[in-house]
């Protein structure tokens, strides 16, 4: 018989450097340098929802903490630790070996130790919350609503491909894509750029991440600014193995396709080549795709078509 305590101490108890207290006790012990401020993130993956049943364990692990360090990202921040809530159907040993191996090594190299969370049964399916702590320096975190008037907005990246594997995952096969395998690699296994992310901060004005996708993520960036925004549609990062697709699908993919744990960000057109420079120090993809207007809403420039527009701008539980 396998105890909660069992689970909690061979999967996910570890000795994580320079944590006071981690797993163990009612609560962990963390030290924050003085002069900065504390950023807190969490996200709920539910079996169904978020994820099929089917998920390779490995991936899952990788992608629940992934996503919510897509968030620190987003925010500048440099990750800290992190808690893990578990509702476990029954105890998988296999299953809970290959998924908190996919996390801690996830965990390791974003130097976010677990140290904490919750274990419980569940008979809703797999339930995995994840919740992040990182820092930044005092008053200087990448919030949605600093964006400028004629700000350069930027994207880390490409777009498109989680949204055409996971479309692919649910039966309706989109159209002229050969080799799926990168594509489900976006989706199941993301790679937001945690060490970049930081280094914007007293570059960027503001930043989002675009897990629901562009529109609806940049949306609400623009909205919190109090902004609008002009893009270049031909200056979308599209994931070179879509580029084939036909104009419409291709439009929802690279405007509203979701699970895009990539950034959204706004800076002075005097750093463009800081930028540039920083992301090829960091081997990431960065593509300048507009400018941030004092008009509100979204213009989108050079669309094959004018009825392009996605009639959904993202995704919504509620909605879906
Ligand atoms: P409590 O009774 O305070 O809820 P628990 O008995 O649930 O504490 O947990 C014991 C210890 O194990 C705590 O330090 C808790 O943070 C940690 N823990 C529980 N589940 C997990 C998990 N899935 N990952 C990491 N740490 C966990
Ligand atoms: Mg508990």
């Amino acid at each position: 018989m396998t105890s909660e305590f069992d689970v909690i101490r061979h999967y996910f108890q570890q000795v994580a450097d320079g944590i006071p207290l981690g797993v163990g006790d009612d609560g962990a012990l963390l030290d924050i340098a003085p002069g900065h401020q504390l950023v807190t993130s969490a996200d709920l993956l539910l079996e169904g929802r978020h994820f099929l049943a089917d998920t390779p364990p490995e991936t899952l692990g990788h992608k629940a903490l992934a996503v919510n360090l897509s968030d620190l990202a987003a925010m500048g921040a440099a990750p800290l630790a992190c808690l893990l809530s578990l509702g476990l159907p029954q105890v998988d040993d296999d299953w809970l070996q290959k998924f908190s191996s996919g996390f801690h090594a996830l965990a390791k190299i974003a130097a976010c130790p677990l140290v904490g969370g919750d274990t419980t049964r569940s008979e809703h399916g797999l339930v995995i919350g994840v919740t992040v702590m990182g820092t930044v320096p005092r008053d200087t975190a990448l919030r949605r609503d600093a964006a400028q008037i004629n700000d350069d907005v930027w994207l880390t990246g490409t777009l498109g491909a989680a949204y055409v594997a996971l479309q692919a995952l649910w039966g309706k096969q989109v159209a002229s894509v050969a080799d799926r395998e990168p594509l489900m690699a976006h989706l199941q296994c993301p790679q937001p750029p945690i060490f970049f992310a930081p280094q914007l901060r007293g570059i960027a004005h503001a930043a989002i991440d675009i897990s629901d996708g562009l529109m609806q993520d940049l949306g609400h960036l623009l909205t919190a600014s109090d902004k609008g925004a002009e893009i270049d549609y031909q200056a979308l990062p599209s994931h070179p193995a879509i580029r084939q697709l036909p104009a419409a699908p291709l439009a929802e993919a690279l405007l509203a396709g979701g699970d895009v744990y990539q950034l959204c960000f706004t800076a002075p057109e005097a750093h463009r080549n800081t930028i540039a420079k920083l992301a090829k120090q960091h081997q990431v993809q960065v593509s300048c795709i507009g400018r941030v207007t004092q008009k509100k809403g979204i213009a989108i420039k050079h669309l094959p078509h004018p009825n392009l527009i996605p009639a959904q701008l993202g995704f919504d539980h509620f909605l879906d």
